[in-house]
């Protein structure tokens, strides 16, 4: 406080706001004002409240900045915008709100408050607790503070009020849009627009490590670092390997924007942390990483659909593999026994399994969705699971906007539900990946016509990778190749009668 002991009494100005539509708590104007001169003239306190420091604004949303970039002399909360005026002018030594919601609900605003009381070192009291004034000239209070309208910002998102095209053309032209700036940076207004700067500090942080990952350093091991060092993300949650990812490769960081064709476009008007090179380096890196993980958990580097599944019938079910020459790529027997080389169209062969795979998948016989049951069931039952826990997260989340519950149960509460969801939907990935057959029938759907069961089984089909497609076809059927009959010439056009398809192991065993 910037009184002299027995000088004069602290003065305290009172804001109050309800806005149109509800956003958090609902205590009316007059009640807010109520609570507040109460706590003004509480015994520890004694304040003097002037009555031009009474500031209401009543219908007024803080959903949006309170200065209109477009219209900068009509703030959208005009008793906001005064108060901010007398609190760069000294004349109050405390504001006291009923909740910090009530005084910001934007990110800008903050950063507008924070700038108007900081001169003069104007206190913050909620009058719902009064027992942790905020003094946002302390850093950590601002940290509380600014996570406190991130939040509050989030929420608000999810009430779908998000301005895509306004934010589109921004990107376009290279200036940062409106929301949470990710770590590294804060927005700031410059002119009638949003523009990223950088918080040295995590800047600083973040570069570093983006350089010790490019030299060798484990993503895993930086990311344990962050969270050893206490740094939390925007939401003030620990770092999780995919929020530390989206870190390190956010194209901003580079003062790019994403491009449609996912590369990177140059032309950002804000101070970038690390070279456009930088960041695709750290992107290839990443990605190579998790093809390598992919790659060391299927195994083998299997390039091709049929190798080793179609076996040569001539010779007693050698397996096959790929060759490639003139006429083109063929499934051909490796020849272990009385040197066979017999071989087969791979395209036809290719062709040929997918439609054999497909019209399985598309009416299961009894036998197939028997075999399949269980893992069918257990994916159900995760699924709906799963879809509890979102619920769940969202009545937190609205819990939260509506002042029932408080930040800290809400922020902790979420982490719970994000753990149990981030575990539940890698046993059920796994689940998934494992029972690939199981996952492609899925539901059985009554009535769906034949092109819809065709164009659900053909797009479950493409979007699993090469590995799954093998395990599906080994799952699904045997694949043996018979030699051409005696005078016959080998050719695309007798190929697909020498292909024999049987039912495979997964239905041969019930
Ligand atoms: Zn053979």
């Amino acid at each position: 406080m910037n009184m002299q002991v027995g000088a004069r009494a602290e003065r305290a100005a009172i804001y109050s706001r309800l806005s149109e539509s509800r956003d958090g708590d609902d205590t009316n104007v007059v009640e807010q004002e109520k609570h507040a001169r109460k706590l003004a003239a509480d015994s520890a306190h004694g304040w003097t409240i002037s009555e031009k420091h009474v500031y209401t604004d009543n219908n007024r949303t803080a959903a949006k900045p309170c200065f209109n970039p477009d219209d900068p002399t009509k703030p959208r909360r005009p008793a906001f915008a005064a108060m901010l005026e007398a609190a760069e002018r000294g004349e109050f030594d405390h504001i006291i709100v009923r909740h910090l919601d009530r005084l910001y609900r934007h990110p800008a605003d903050l950063q507008a408050l924070v700038a108007a009381i900081g001169k003069h070192k104007v206190t913050i009291y909620q009058s719902s607790n009064d027992k942790h004034p905020l003094d946002l000239s302390v850093a950590s209070n601002f940290l509380t503070a600014s996570i406190m309208a991130d939040v509050a910002l989030y929420e608000l998102n999810r009430k779908g009020e998000r301005q895509r095209d306004e934010n589109d053309r921004k990107r376009r032209e290279g200036i940062a849009h409106g929301g949470i700036a990710g770590y590294g940076y804060r927005l700031v207004e410059q002119g009638k627009e949003w523009q990223l700067e950088q918080v040295p500090e995590e800047a600083e942080r973040l570069k570093k490590t983006i350089l010790r990952f490019l030299d060798g350093a484990k993503l895993y091991t930086l990311q344990k670092e962050w969270n050893n060092d206490g740094i939390k993300t925007r939401r003030g949650n620990p770092w999780g390997a995919s929020s530390f990812r989206a870190t390190l490769t956010k194209a901003s960081n580079a003062a790019c924007r994403e491009g449609a064709d996912g590369g990177l476009v140059e032309g950002g008007k804000w101070e970038p942390i690390v070279s456009p090179d930088q960041l695709k380096a750290v992107r290839q890196k990443i990605e190579q990483q998790s093809k390598d993980r992919h790659a060391n958990h299927t195994g083998t580097a299997t390039k091709h659909l049929l190798t080793g599944i179609a076996k040569c019938a001539a010779c007693g079910g050698t397996p096959m593999r790929v060759s490639r020459n003139r006429h083109g790529d063929f499934l051909q027997c490796p020849g272990v026994v009385n040197s066979c080389r017999k071989s087969v169209d791979m395209h036809v062969a290719e062709m040929k399994v997918e439609d054999e795979i497909r019209a399985r998948l598309m009416y299961p016989s009894p036998a197939l969705l028997e075999a399949t049951k269980d893992d069918r069931e257990a994916a159900t039952a995760m699924r709906v699971e799963l879809a509890d826990l979102k619920d769940s997260g969202k009545k937190i989340t609205e819990a939260k906007a509506s002042g029932a519950i408080g930040l800290d149960d809400a922020l902790a509460l979420l982490q719970d539900n994000k753990t149990k969801r981030d575990a539940l939907e890698d046993d059920l990935g796994h689940l998934e990946r494992r029972m690939a057959v199981a996952g492609l029938i899925g539901e059985l759907i009554p009535d769906e016509g034949f092109l819809d069961k065709h164009v659900r089984v053909q797009n479950a089909w493409a979007d699993l990778d090469l590995h799954q497609q093998r395990e599906v076809i080994r799952a699904l059927v045997t694949m043996t190749v018979n030699p051409s009959e005696p005078g016959v010439r080998a050719s695309k056009h007798t190929a697909d009668k020498r292909i024999v398809i049987a039912d495979g192991p997964l239905l041969a065993s019930v």
